[in-house]
């Protein structure tokens, strides 16, 4: 679900349970290349060493930590990736989140950042 202008914001808490779900942490058109960049990485390596096809086999999604279902990039309650984590995960809760998502995700009403 989207969430228009009108709706509540919601401030992430880093309570880290988006980071530990199954299912793909999708890498979008150019993700791929400027998460590499940032970890300054052969590309050929970043995608080798951190990267599997998607469940869907429509593109690339980050690993796991092996024998869990934990993001590679999670890093005690950060993100290795925060200055360029995927689109997908800046997108929860506010832009895309799904029924009863307030019960997994720690995420408190706040006002709404102003974009300059
Ligand atoms: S589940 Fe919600 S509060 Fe927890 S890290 Fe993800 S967005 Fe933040
Ligand atoms: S890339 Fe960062 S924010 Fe996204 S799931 Fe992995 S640790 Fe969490």
């Amino acid at each position: 679900m989207a969430n228009g202008e009108k709706d509540p914001w919601y401030q992430c808490q880093r309570c880290t349970n988006c980071c530990k779900w199954e299912g793909d942490v999708v890498l979008a058109d150019g993700e791929v290349e400027r998460i590499a960049e940032f970890l300054e990485m052969p590309l050929y390596q970043f995608v080798k060493d951190f990267t599997r096809l998607r469940d869907n086999r429509q593109g690339l999604s980050l690993v796991d930590k092996e024998g869990t279902s934990e993001c590679i990039m999670l890093d005690g309650v950060d993100c290795r990736l925060q200055a360029v984590k995927p689109f997908q995960c800046t997108g929860f809760p506010n832009r895309w989140n799904f029924e009863n998502w307030r019960e997994a995700c720690e995420a408190i009403p706040a006002p709404r950042p102003v974009v300059s």
